[in-house]
């Protein structure tokens, strides 16, 4: 359709003209565009933008407004305040802002993060005084389900896992590997690695993708797997968000069990308590999902089980006494349909009878496939409701060579705590055949090794035990005694501040990870909060 001239109108064409641009809006708005989409936004506008950006023409925004939420992540101990925040409508906009600082070479100070969900710890997703790039505004593009012999789905890496969860349950798919916590971002576990109970069986989520979309530090967008830029793709797996901005990404995905066998069992020892876990990732067909936690000077720890497990022997469970005991818990899970309820709980029974665990302290539960997954979402409601999930986070994830569990076990749950840390802390081990070691991820050099997480709260006006303080002290002694007594542990989720630290963390790796730093991102504009590499500084 075709407006009418101007110089004709009439009256009545004049109403005609008007109904015409009346219909060019609606319609426009009706397309899921804006007539801005036709004239693509000029940031110009916004006067805080830095000058060298405001000519950018995007089909989303860049905003210098509410850069605060840019400056805050999880940790809830850094906060870096970029200059500007970019909200993406595609791929274009990521590549097209890359670029234009790439462009300006080392004379801009501008570097680029991407923001996943902001659970980094340490402002690992911050850029002070730079770009911050939402990647949750490419959240709700169309997820493709592939359901044949090898099921996968391709998603905007900035999806969170649950939209995903959620998703291939209708196809009665899901993926294989997790992590704990599921509103997290693609784009943010793949940068690190994606660890949970399933990682000994499956691997981490970064061994179970097929392929990504990838914006480099030049603005290139680049489609990778391990048959195409096959370097690529396993740069930017375990790749600290250095190599290139993942934009999205094809996940493995297997049939979905609607129900899983949660279960929950003490030990007094340690190493029957590490023994029996040992066995349990070396059997293909035992459970689903291996995790354990340590309990540290607590009372009454079967009680607050009771409002989620059953006690498999009530009286024997009640007169059971921690009395402030260090405990350790194994917490495993089976998988199943409801067709085979019967013959899952045989094979359970037989299973827990292989294992040497204090027998009152057995607890079952059966629930949903998805309320396992989404655990950890209820206990951030609870502790939403009493202000206590936005407190200061000083986590340590450390993985722990298995010769040396022992070793680290005696001294730091021994010796250095000595209360709860108010948080958990989590102790499983998983096998590195099940890893890629072509990825940029660094584990011990061993076959099994544990992953030790020390998932603490601190609390903010607090000078005790539970502070910000006494906690980062307590983590720097841990840290102290493993370096010392040469455990050959290395950081997950690591945090370093000086390019020597990152050299040693990542040993033999180093060079290969300079290397792919200089062909992909050579003037280091990607993710400046994880403070591996300096712009304008050069690699060594
Ligand atoms: P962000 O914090 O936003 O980003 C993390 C890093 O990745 C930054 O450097 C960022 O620049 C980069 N990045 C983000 N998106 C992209 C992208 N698209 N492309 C390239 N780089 C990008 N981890 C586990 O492995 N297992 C667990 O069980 C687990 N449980 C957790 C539970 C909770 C409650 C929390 C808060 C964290 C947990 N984590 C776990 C850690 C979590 O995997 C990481 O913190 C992860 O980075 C968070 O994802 P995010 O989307 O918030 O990423």
């Amino acid at each position: 359709m075709l407006p009418p001239t101007y110089s004709k109108l009439g009256k009545d064409n004049l109403i005609v003209f008007l109904r015409f641009l009346i219909a060019m809006f609606f319609s426009c708005i009706i397309n899921g565009n804006n007539l801005c989409s036709n004239q693509p936004f000029v940031s110009s506008t916004d006067s805080n933008i830095p000058l060298s950006l405001r000519a950018l023409r995007l089909d989303g925004y860049l905003s210098s407004g509410n850069t605060e939420a840019a400056a805050k992540d999880f940790g809830n101990m850094h906060h870096h305040l970029p200059s500007a925040v970019l909200h993406p409508k595609s791929v274009s906009d990521i590549s097209s802002t890359i670029k234009h600082i790439f462009e300006m070479g080392t004379e801009s100070e501008l570097t680029v993060a991407a923001k996943g969900h902001g659970h980094s710890l340490q402002g690992q997703a911050q850029a002070c005084r730079g770009i911050v790039i939402n990647m949750e505004s490419l959240q709700g593009a169309e997820m493709h389900f592939y359901n044949g012999e090898q099921p996968y789905v391709d998603v905007s890496a900035g999806e969170l896992w649950i939209n995903i969860l959620h998703e291939s349950l209708k196809h009665g798919l899901a993926p294989k590997s997790w992590t704990d916590y599921l509103h997290l971002t693609v784009g943010g576990t793949l940068s690190n690695a994606g660890i949970s109970g399933q990682t000994f069986r499956h691997g981490p989520q970064i061994n179970n993708v097929y392929q990504l979309e990838v914006v480099t530090g030049k603005g290139e967008v680049v489609s990778c797997s391990d048959t195409q830029n096959a370097d690529l793709f396993y740069a930017v797996l375990g790749g600290l968000g250095q190599f290139g901005i993942i934009t999205r990404a094809r996940i493995s995905l297997e049939p979905a069990p609607r129900m899983v066998k949660w279960i929950r069992m003490l030990y007094s020892d340690f190493s029957i308590f590490t023994k029996d876990q040992e066995y349990l990732i070396s059997s293909e067909d035992a459970f689903d999902y291996v995790e354990g936690f340590v309990i540290i000077n607590r009372t009454g720890i079967l009680n607050n089980w009771r409002s989620s497990f059953n006690p498999n022997s009530p009286l024997q469970a009640s007169k059971f006494k921690s009395d402030g005991k260090t405990l350790f818990c194994l917490e495993i899970a089976k998988y199943f349909n409801l067709d085979d309820t019967d013959t899952v709980k045989q094979k359970v029974d037989v299973l827990l009878s292989k294992l040497s665990y204090i027998r009152s302290t057995l607890f079952l539960s059966d629930v949903s496939y998805i309320d396992f997954l989404d655990r950890v979402h209820i206990s951030e409601l609870k502790l939403r409701e009493k202000g206590l999930w936005e407190v200061p986070h000083p986590w340590l994830n450390l993985l722990v060579p298995k010769s040396r569990i022992q070793d680290f076990a005696e001294v730091v749950f021994g010796n250095v705590l000595t209360d709860s840390i108010n948080g958990p802390i989590l102790i499983y081990p998983v096998n590195k055949t099940k890893w890629n070691d072509r990825t940029s991820m660094v584990t011990p050099e061993e076959d099994v090794f544990y992953l030790v997480a020390f998932l603490s709260s601190a609390m903010p006006s607090s000078t005790g035990t539970d502070s910000l303080a006494h906690m980062l002290t307590q983590n720097q002694r841990i840290l102290e005694f493993c370096r010392t007594a040469a455990l050959g542990v290395k950081q997950y989720l690591p945090y370093y501040s000086s390019q020597e630290a990152w050299q040693t963390h990542f040993g033999p790796q180093w060079s290969a990870f300079i290397q792919r730093k200089s062909t992909y991102d050579p003037l280091a504009i990607l993710a400046p909060g994880q403070q591996i590499f300096q712009k304008g500084i050069a690699f060594s």
